[in-house]
């Protein structure tokens, strides 16, 4: 099994289920409340636990009680969080109204936007110490370049999760040694409407597209695409099926390209059967029975 370093963001997810999305200036009652943690570095650090990967986190968390909160839950995770800052202000967090089927998504980065070049030089030991290196694109982009920069000094493979989707720059993607879009983030990450078998087979082994239900898909190093199909599951929901994915993917990086996918996809298919992102997220021994 892997050790994983992550660098990305830790959230508290706030949600509202009502009946109706208010109108500006409205005030209505809604049904239930309730707090989830979340973001993606946090979702990826825990599914690649549950896995049985061992964890180290580089993030940020506000001076409250959600910081509070959610370092806690990560470490009851076992993640190894001596790398996670308090650093003044507000933790990260979404703000989710679910109505009639909808969403309406509000993110403020807060605590989320320290995660600095810095943070990672004093933590480049862990660096030194894993044997994969993941990040995501909730924290600033000069923090998620350093961290490949990182990597790279330390010979170290880095996966890019380009989320939420952005433009890449040219240097950084050098640095990537996996990108693992989907196919909307393809295209932008790479700024381009070239169809995504090209886009592909542009970078042989470099990427890895997921597709929802149908699982996912890469050009390998002999320049042969090849889809790995997903597995059918009773879909509830689909909130954190890319981070359980990318979690899985890091814990079984050791395996193999062709088999850390095939893993990656019966890890999130398990995930979105049950609510919540790191709620449907399925331990090793789930994932074992349920491949057989
Ligand atoms: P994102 O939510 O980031 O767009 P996807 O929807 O592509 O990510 O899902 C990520 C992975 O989760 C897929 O590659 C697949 O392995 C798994 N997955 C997602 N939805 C389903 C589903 N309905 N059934 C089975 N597996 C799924």
């Amino acid at each position: 099994m892997s050790r994983v370093l992550l660098i990305g963001s830790i959230n508290m997810d706030l949600v509202v289920e009502a009946d109706s999305f208010p109108r500006q200036g409205e005030t209505l009652f809604g049904r239930r409340f309730a707090t989830y943690p979340g973001g993606k570095g946090a979702n990826q650090a825990v599914a690649a636990a549950r896995l049985g990967a061992e964890v180290s986190l580089i993030a940020c968390v506000g001076q409250d009680a959600f910081g509070a909160e959610l370092l806690a839950g990560l470490q009851a995770e076992g993640i190894d969080t001596r790398w996670v800052q308090q650093v003044a202000g507000a933790t990260g967090m979404a703000s989710i109204t679910l109505a009639g089927g909808d969403n309406a998504i509000m993110v403020v980065p807060g605590a989320n936007h320290a995660v600095s070049p810095a943070q990672l030089d004093a933590a480049e030991a862990a660096f030194a110490q894993a044997d994969v290196v993941l990040a995501q694109l909730e924290v600033p982009l000069a923090t998620v370049e350093h961290a490949a920069m990182l990597a790279a000094r330390h010979g170290k493979p880095f996966i890019l999760n380009p989320a939420p989707a952005q433009p890449l720059p040219a240097g950084l993607l050098q640095q990537v040694s996996l990108l693992t879009p989907n196919e909307y983030e393809l295209a932008v990450a790479l700024g381009s409407q070239q169809p995504w078998q090209q886009l592909l087979a542009s970078r042989p082994a470099g990427i890895v597209m997921t597709q929802g239900s149908l699982g996912a898909s890469y050009v390998d190093a002999d320049g042969v695409l090849r889809q790995v199909r997903g597995f059918p599951v009773m879909a509830v929901d689909s909130t954190g099926a890319g981070d359980t994915f990318n979690g899985a993917l890091a814990a079984f990086w050791s395996l193999g390209l062709a088999e850390a996918v095939r893993r990656a996809n019966a890890a999130a298919a398990l995930s979105v059967t049950r609510h919540g992102a790191q709620g449907g997220m399925p331990t090793l021994a789930a994932l074992q029975q349920f491949l057989g």
